[in-house]
């Protein structure tokens, strides 16, 4: 089968979408990868030679149970934890390499998966397949997060698909084949039908919030139709996150987060006192992380995303060029070797809140 036909498009349309590609190496091999969907597409779709790794689709959300759950599933559905962590598609194309949700090969990633990972057994009886797995921890370039499972960086594997036409296997059959090859899963919260899921979904919800973790995805049991909800706990998070960094988080990404926690607060039927009670972590989450970074600006001190990464010299080198070659301003506030890993702590710097908070600062004014 030719090149177009492994995508899915006609052999005439093939030369435009290839020119959406970008090309980049890795390892001395050329790939190239898809960073916005095009002609239905999944964005970070991989080609490496004939070879294609489909990209993972994007999942919607469900901001009312009760309703949105018996509308959007027509059967039974499997529901596991949503980790919060960075999505990475796993193939073996001669040899393991680990691609991040836009099509790159990451080099800290790769490495990690290449020895950290018991992935040969798997790849022998599934060599088409890819494994789609959230990689969660303190310890990772890109979201880094508290588990008290995971030490330093792990993966949780939440699907396994064909790599060229991206179909899911049935989930019971991914669990069994998972759990058979040893491979860490999400937790799992049962298959129900869908009236008795918006309960299942409700308690789960609950009790993932009062651990501080993100929330669940649901599954139609034959793998294709996903639904994602979340906590209250990560609605804070992702707004202390974004108010750490105002002006590089869109408003967009603020009001999503504030509308989710409207519908919740009224579906879950909080009291008066609760109601006031997710009002008050809303503000906070709001202004202390902003009002940390006007006082880090003020005191002349670096503002970004502060990341801690663990790997051989190698693969640490790898990324940090794979980081700048994509336009990121890196700087490291402190460095140590142990065992034979480099651990490197640094800030992806973030100019846009640096700038503007200092404009602001000395006195800059806005037309509003
Ligand atoms: P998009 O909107 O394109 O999906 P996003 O980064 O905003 O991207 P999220 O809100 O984090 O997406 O939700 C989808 C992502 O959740 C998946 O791409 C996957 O990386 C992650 N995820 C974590 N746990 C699971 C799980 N159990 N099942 C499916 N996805 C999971
Ligand atoms: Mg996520």
């Amino acid at each position: 089968m030719d090149r177009a036909a492994r995508l899915g498009v006609d052999e005439d349309e093939l030369e435009e979408v290839l020119e959406h590609f970008t090309r980049a190496t890795y390892e001395g091999r050329t790939y190239q990868h898809l960073s916005s969907s095009f002609r239905g597409i999944e964005r970070g779709t991989v080609l490496l030679g004939d070879v294609v790794v489909r990209g993972f689709p994007s999942i919607p959300r469900v901001l009312v149970l009760e309703t949105g759950i018996p509308a959007y599933f027509d059967g039974p559905l499997a529901i596991e934890e949503k980790l919060n962590g960075y999505n990475v598609r796993i193939a073996d194309v001669d040899g393991v390499l680990a691609f991040t949700r836009g099509g790159h090969v990451c080099p800290y990633t790769t490495q990690v998966a290449r020895e950290r990972m018991a992935l040969e057994p798997f790849f022998q009886a599934h060599p088409e397949a890819m494994l789609c797995a959230e990689f969660v921890g303190p310890e990772n370039p890109y979201t880094a997060h508290e588990y008290p499972e995971v030490d330093s960086v792990g993966s949780r594997i939440f699907d396994v698909r064909d790599r060229e036409t991206g179909t899911p296997m049935p989930v019971e059959r991914r669990r069994e084949v998972l759990d058979r090859f040893d491979l860490p899963q999400p937790d799992w919260f049962g298959i129900h039908d869908p009236e008795a899921a918006v309960a299942v979904v409700e308690e789960t919800i609950e009790t993932l919030a009062d651990r501080g973790r993100e929330g669940v995805v649901m599954q139609s049991v034959d793998g294709r139709d996903m639904l994602k909800y979340t906590t209250g706990v990560q609605h804070r998070k992702d707004l202390a996150f974004a108010l750490s960094l105002p002006f590089d988080y869109g408003r967009d990404f603020l009001f999503s987060r504030l509308i989710r926690e409207g519908f919740q607060a009224v579906e879950f039927e909080e009291s008066e006192a609760e109601i006031r009670e997710r009002a008050h972590g809303l503000g906070e989450a709001i202004l202390e992380p902003m009002v940390a970074t006007i006082r880090a600006v003020r005191a002349g001190e670096p503002v970004g995303e502060r990341h801690t990464i663990r790997a051989s010299p190698e693969a640490v080198e790898g990324l940090l060029d794979h980081l700048a070659a994509q336009g990121i301003t890196i700087e490291i506030e402190a460095e140590r070797t142990v065992d034979e890993d480099r651990v490197v702590e640094f800030v992806k710097i973030s100019n846009a809140t640096r700038d503007k908070v200092e404009y602001f600062l000395e006195g800059g004014t806005i037309d509003e």
